[in-house]
């Protein structure tokens, strides 16, 4: 959609709008925003919403906290009624600093880098990513508790599914938003859910994925419901994966389709899946960036745990599906939804251009269960948030991909959460040892 400060002005006065909303996302990825009364509408779309930064993560350690917000008018949006029933108008927004440069540490930056870099390469990415989330009851109170919504497993039709109302608000939303709305359904586990949407240009599909997860949150508190996109909340149960279809496109024609191959793909879609295979270890840390989502990665729940790809086994990193033409591409499986979605992309195509540079060769498609192969002819996703920094401090690509503000601020941050995780002692650890 593309929106002029004179039809945003249009719009919010026939819509009788009284607060505009200006969001971001911080390091972690949460959504951040903050709110003005309609009269700093000019002052807003000139840039001059300035805010202190100083207590936003991946922000902090910064002489100068002041910082501005710049609206991206493409991302105007008059909120529908189920996310607030008070007429608001919401902005995403870029960040700059006080000498009108960008701020090296803004997700939403370090994702536009990585998008000049693939089109000066001449390439437009595509992303269609596919989170996937849990319902959880609330106790009197309004905090979640740790019963789920209902006992339904995949494709579970009502009353076992007891979600079916709640995605259909969900999708009502979204498509308010403008959102093109593909299948939902009940997920393999308990209380576990999936709506897709259609796919979109990188920066589009990272701002999509942020707005998706707050209509999720919104429209589940509506029906007493509280959304969690936490990987593994569930022992023995599958978790909840951020699976992303990517595909590559030159001149309006995709470069990942190649008739004259046997499997119909072309030698840049095979280095492109090269490079991030080759740079996993480290992506991981920020695709599956806490310690709970290293509890996803095990073999038996659907999600992969091989440094791989294939082309329909989801024990591997990557997948093919069979559609070929425009439609030809491939599923990363690792991410989770807790990734920062514009830090997520940004690595992962950063990887993927390096192995488009540098012709990296995946191998061959792999056809073994890998849940079943326990030698170590194939190599493994790190089995902990530790393993994954460190294979991250070594990675220049990907350090680079981030900037040194963001990577060693990330890399401190996460290294402490990942000291904070080993001082604790399980239940788990007590019922098993204390007999010791
Ligand atoms: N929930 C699985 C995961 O963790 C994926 C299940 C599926 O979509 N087939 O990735
Ligand atoms: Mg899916
Ligand atoms: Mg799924
Ligand atoms: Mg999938």
């Amino acid at each position: 959609m593309t929106f002029t400060k004179e039809s945003i002005k249009q719009e919010v006065h026939d819509k009788g709008v009284e607060f505009i909303r200006l969001e971001f996302t911080d390091m972690l990825g949460d959504t951040k925003n903050v709110e003005l009364p309609i009269e700093e509408l000019e002052s807003v779309l000139e840039n001059e919403a300035m805010f202190d930064s100083s207590s936003i993560s991946g922000f902090s350690d910064i002489q100068e906290s002041d910082m501005y917000l710049y609206p991206d008018l493409s991302t105007f949006k008059v909120l529908p009624s189920t996310v607030d029933e008070d007429p608001v108008a919401r902005f995403i927004c870029d960040i700059y600093t006080t000498d009108g440069t960008p701020f090296e540490g803004d997700p939403r930056y370090i994702l536009k880098r990585a998008m000049k870099e693939a089109a000066e390469m001449g390439y437009t990415v595509n992303v269609g990513p596919e989170p996937e989330f849990f319902l959880f009851k609330l106790n009197d109170e309004g905090y979640p508790i740790k019963k789920m919504n209902d006992r339904g497993g995949y494709f579970d039709a009502s009353p076992i599914d007891k979600g079916d109302k709640v995605r259909r608000d969900i999708v009502r939303t979204l498509k308010k938003f403008g959102f093109e709305m593909e299948a939902s359904h009940h997920e393999v586990a308990m209380g576990q859910h999936e709506i897709n949407f259609r796919f979109d240009d990188m920066l589009r599909a990272a701002d999509n994925i942020q707005t998706f997860k707050s209509v999720v949150k919104d429209v589940a508190t509506n029906h007493d419901y509280h959304a969690t996109f936490m990987p593994k909340p569930i022992a023995g149960e599958n978790g909840s994966g951020m699976h992303c279809h990517l595909s590559l496109f030159k001149d309006g024609e995709s470069v990942f389709c190649d008739e004259k191959d046997e499997d119909g793909i072309s030698v840049t879609m095979k280095h492109f899946m090269g490079g991030i295979l080759k740079h996993a270890p480290g992506i991981a840390a920020i695709t599956n960036p806490n310690v709970n989502s290293y509890k996803r990665l095990v073999p038996g729940y659907e999600a992969p745990v091989s440094i791989a790809w294939s082309h329909s086994n989801r024990s591997c990193m990557i997948r093919v599906p069979s559609t070929r033409g425009k439609g030809t591409r491939f599923e990363v499986r690792n991410p989770d939804p807790t990734a920062n979605p514009y830090l997520a992309l940004a690595v992962t195509i950063q990887a993927g251009l390096e192995g488009i540079r540098n012709k990296v060769d995946p191998g061959a498609a792999e056809t073994r269960n890998l849940y079943e192969v326990h030698d170590d002819s194939v190599p493994t996703l790190p089995t902990n948030l530790k393993e994954a920094l460190t294979a991250l401090r070594k990675d220049k690509v990907l350090m680079n991909a981030l900037g040194d503000h963001t990577s060693s601020i990330y890399l401190e941050e996460k290294e402490e959460e990942w000291t904070e995780y080993s001082l604790q002692v399980s239940q788990w650890e007590t019922d098993k040892y204390m007999n010791k």
